[in-house]
């Protein structure tokens, strides 16, 4: 076991090492095109990382309490570039590339509906825990059941978990112990003879629904709406150092930004230029990678330009 740790601190140093590096290629080059390819990179490093404060912090809620701070200053950085579940999603969008399939974009109307809604289902993850246990009905013993020690917390902080976690699972194969996002909340809510079958349902939804609509859980997510809430407090819009800036004269309306969002964000393609304010984005920066036109898009940290879009539709001219 100390010999698994020692590797895994070697593996993040080199990731994290690496994806330094690669940083600041692209910030000198600004080889944007790369942008995937780093963010992956960053993405599996995260993985591992997480699993290794997993296996060394107990109160995981400073973990959870970090991810809000950094969305003050960075925006939802965290979905687009940290969080294992997004991963997980981005990694079934490219498997869906790889057998050429195409994804489905949701209606408008729908994806507006999804939208407003998604403060439903956080309203419902935070508060319906405690107003059930604060209400002596015949509610209440399942009213404990959904609360819990620090219950709504635990929620917000599923997304997070690592495939592999250092802690017994009700998914063990040889010893080791797997997890997938949520799956602890069923096996707390339903009990031993519920839990796998929710487990591997939800398992099941979720990856064949990813397979059609990119980043699909990331619609209904409760830690991401809570993290949008953060992101739309009007007392911290000119707080986030990271955000996405558009060129209006440069913008030609192909409309690349909009079809390649991964979260159907329409903001960057709407809105008349400047800073772009929309609490769906998660910052993932596909849209600056794709969009065609030099410098039209940007991406800026604390007022200098990180990367921008370039011209990929003409060949580079050699000097
Ligand atoms: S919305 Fe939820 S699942 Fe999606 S990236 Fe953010 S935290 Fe992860
Ligand atoms: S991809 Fe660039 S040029 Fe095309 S609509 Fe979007 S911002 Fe405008
Ligand atoms: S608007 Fe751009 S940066 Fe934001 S989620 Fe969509 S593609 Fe990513």
């Amino acid at each position: 076991m100390p010999i698994i740790a020692e590797l895994l601190k070697l593996t993040i140093l080199a990731g994290v090492a690496i994806a330094g590096i690669l940083a600041v290629l692209i910030w000198k080059k600004n080889l944007t095109a790369r942008v995937t390819y780093l963010r992956f990179w960053i993405q599996i490093t995260s993985v591992i990382t997480i699993f290794y404060i997993y296996s060394v912090l107990n109160q995981l809620l400073f973990l959870l309490a970090g991810v809000f701070i950094m969305t003050i200053f960075l925006g939802r950085f965290f979905c687009g570039w940290f969080c294992p579940f997004g991963f997980y999603m981005d990694l079934i969008t490219q498997v869906r590339r790889v057998f050429k399939r195409r994804y489905r974009k949701l209606p408008v109307k729908i994806n507006g509906v999804l939208n407003r809604l998604r403060y439903g289902f956080l309203v419902f993850f935070l508060l319906a825990p405690l107003i059930f246990s604060s209400t002596n009905t015949w509610l209440w013993p399942y009213a404990l059941t959904l609360s819990g020690p620090f219950r709504p917390l635990l929620v917000l902080l599923s997304p997070l978990e690592p495939l592999i976690i250092p802690w017994a699972s009700p998914i063990s194969v040889s010893g080791v112990n797997i997890s997938y996002p949520y799956a602890s909340d069923f096996a707390f809510y339903l009990g031993e003879n519920l839990e796998l079958i929710a487990i591997f349902t939800f398992i099941i939804l979720t990856i064949i629904a990813s397979l059609f609509v990119r980043r699909f859980w990331c619609r209904f997510c409760p830690t991401g709406i809570s993290l949008a809430v953060v992101n739309r407090f009007k007392g911290f819009k000119w707080l986030p150092f990271v955000y996405l800036y558009k060129v209006e004269e440069k913008c030609t309306k192909c409309g690349i930004c909009e079809r390649v969002c991964p979260v159907q964000v329409t903001e960057v393609y709407e809105q008349k230029g400047g800073k772009i304010n929309t609490s769906m984005c998660l910052n993932c920066f596909r849209c600056v990678e794709m969009c065609p036109y030099e410098s039209c898009l940007k991406v800026n940290l604390a007022g200098k330009t990180l990367f921008k879009s370039r011209n990929w539709l003409e060949p580079a001219k050699t000097e």
